[in-house]
This record gives C-alpha cells, structure tokens and sequence, in this order.
C-alpha cells in the first residue's frame, strides 16, 4: 500500500487565510473593515484559548475584532441584551457566542437571538435551513466546513463515495453529513451516533470516514477499511504528566494504530483545528460582503 497521506490542516488553512487577508484589504478599500465580536461567558480553559486564537487571527489579516469578556454568573437577559446589541451595531459583520455556555443558559435562544446576518457560526435555524436547501447565501459551520475545504484542497474524490460520519451534533455532524451528500460533494452518507449498532462494522464500509464524538482514540483500527480517508474531528485533553500542562490533546482516532491502513489522515492537533478557524474568518468576510450589498 502507498504511504499514509498525512492531511496538514495547518498548511491548507494558511492557504485560506492568505484568501481572506487579501479579501480584508479590498473590503477594507471599499470603506469597509469587517468586524468579528467574540462573547465569552465563564471561564472555560479551553473556550479562552479558541477566543484567544480567533482574534489573533482577527488582527493578523486585518479584521476588526471585538472580544467580550462576561463573567460565569451573566443571566441570560444580560446575554440576549449583548446579541441585541451586536445585532445593531454596523462596525460587527459577525457575532459569535463561544459555547458551551453555563448551564443556566438556555443555548439555543442565544443562537436564534443573533441576526441570521451575522451568525458567522451558522447555528441559527435560517442558516441551518439554507445549508439544507444548498443556498450557498447561509453561514455553513465552520468545522464541517473546513473538513470539506481540506478534503477539496487534498484533491480527494467525493463523488459516489461510501462516506459514513460518527456524530450528529448541530454544530459538527449533521452539517458535515449535509455537505457530504449535497450536489457539490455527492457521497453516499451514513451518520452514526451513540445508538448505533455494530458502529465498527458501520466505519469499516466508508470510503471517507469523519469522527466528531468526543471519545479519546474511540476508533481502532480495525473499525476502518484499509485505504480509507480519515477525518477526526475529535479534539480531547488526556492526561500525560510529562507535559508543563499536564496534558495532551488527541483526537477521536486511535491515530498510531489507524494511520498505516489509510490512504489520508489528519491529525490532531494540526488538522481540523486550524481550518475550523479559517472558516471563521470566510464567514466573517462572507458576512461583511453581504451587509455591504
Ligand atoms: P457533541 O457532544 O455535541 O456530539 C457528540 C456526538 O457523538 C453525539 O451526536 C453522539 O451521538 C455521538 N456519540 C457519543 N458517544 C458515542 C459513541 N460511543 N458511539 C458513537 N457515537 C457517539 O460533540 P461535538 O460538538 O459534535 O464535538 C465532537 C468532537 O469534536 C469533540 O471532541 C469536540 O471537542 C470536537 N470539535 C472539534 C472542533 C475542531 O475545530 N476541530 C470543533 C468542534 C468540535
């Protein structure tokens, strides 16, 4: 068998971010600069190093950016005051709430709180609607997003393929088995979630197999068919000791394992990751050309 591709998202997404610095620039010629408002409530680890990461992209192509720090304990009202208030203002083009939120938050009305216009994560039920109905106006969520951008830059053939995605989550598998079945990429899709039965034999029929679950190295290797594409979206903290921080990121893919039987792999972190943040700022300059017009 050919050597395992490894699918370097960190490389593809610089591609994209070289896009939209260019397209920033012509916008900003036009007399407008686009503007990304990130709201973080609490203080989740994890959610302070992806806001932290958005913005600094922000700034490095040129895209105004506005981070909103709120403490654990904001009410929801307080929450809905800020989207109102993002929703009115002409220097954001994109408003994006870094979930998960505190529990006492009810989540989805946030999302349905943000001018459609605006919600660059593509949650809200307008957008998720116009992905459905392949209107290529709507927000499409940026990590399905970036998964297909990776498999379209590593110029692997979606059309008539076996694609089966673990996961059914808004936010990652059901967009992704959309766009997988959509006019554009024509795979044959299965979606497989916690009910599934004999979810090994499922993946073993996929021609691309996409993970988004959230389980440490859940998928073996024998769960895939040799010369299978791999995309894992997973992205989990273990615990390893010998790091400063005490732990390590891995995805949902026992990758050592699984790597020498693919034909592509990405890997994690430097896969998924980095294009789920180029994605963001396609969308933000998505937004920001479309409240121009
Ligand atoms: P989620 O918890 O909302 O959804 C997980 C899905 O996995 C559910 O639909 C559930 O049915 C399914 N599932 C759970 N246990 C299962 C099992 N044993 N067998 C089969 N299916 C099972 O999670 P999510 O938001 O979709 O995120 C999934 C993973 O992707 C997480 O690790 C998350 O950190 C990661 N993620 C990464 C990025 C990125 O940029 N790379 C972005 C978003 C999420």
């Amino acid at each position: 068998m050919a050597p395992t591709r490894i699918l370097d998202g960190k490389a593809i997404a610089a591609t994209v971010l070289d896009e939209c610095r260019a397209e920033a620039a012509h916008l900003i010629n036009l007399g407008t600069v686009p503007g990304l408002a990130v709201v973080l409530v609490g203080d989740d680890p994890a959610s302070k190093v992806y806001v932290g990461s958005k913005v600094r992209t922000c700034h490095e192509l040129g895209i105004h950016s506005r981070k909103i720090e709120l403490p654990a304990a904001t009410t929801q009202d307080a929450l809905l005051e800020v989207v109102r208030s993002l929703n009115a203002d002409s220097a954001i083009h994109g408003i994006l709430v870094q979930s998960p939120l505190p529990p006492h938050i009810d989540e989805e009305a946030i999302v349905r709180a943000i001018d459609p216009r605006k919600d660059v994560d593509g949650f809200h039920p307008e957008n998720v609607a116009k992905l459905a109905l392949e209107d290529p106006t709507g927000f499409v969520p940026c990590t399905p997003a970036g998964c297909m951008k990776l498999l379209e830059t590593a110029g692997i053939d979606t059309h008539g393929a076996e694609a089966v995605v673990i996961g059914r989550s808004m936010i990652v598998g059901k967009p992704m088995a959309l766009l997988l079945v959509s006019k554009k990429a024509n795979a044959t899709v299965t979606i497989a979630h916690s009910r599934s039965k004999d979810l090994p034999a499922i993946c073993r029929r996929a021609d691309i197999l996409v993970a988004a679950v959230g389980r440490p190295e859940m998928v073996k290797a024998d769960w895939v068919k040799p010369g299978a594409v791999v995309i894992d979206v997973g992205i989990n903290r273990i615990e390893d000791a010998s790091k400063k921080s005490g732990f390590r990121l891995v995805g949902d893919v026992a990758y050592e394992e699984v790597a020498p039987r693919c034909a592509a792999i990405t890997p994690v972190p430097g896969g998924v990751g980095p294009m789920t943040i180029a994605m963001l700022m396609k969308n933000t300059l998505q937004a920001a050309r479309q409240q121009r017009a």
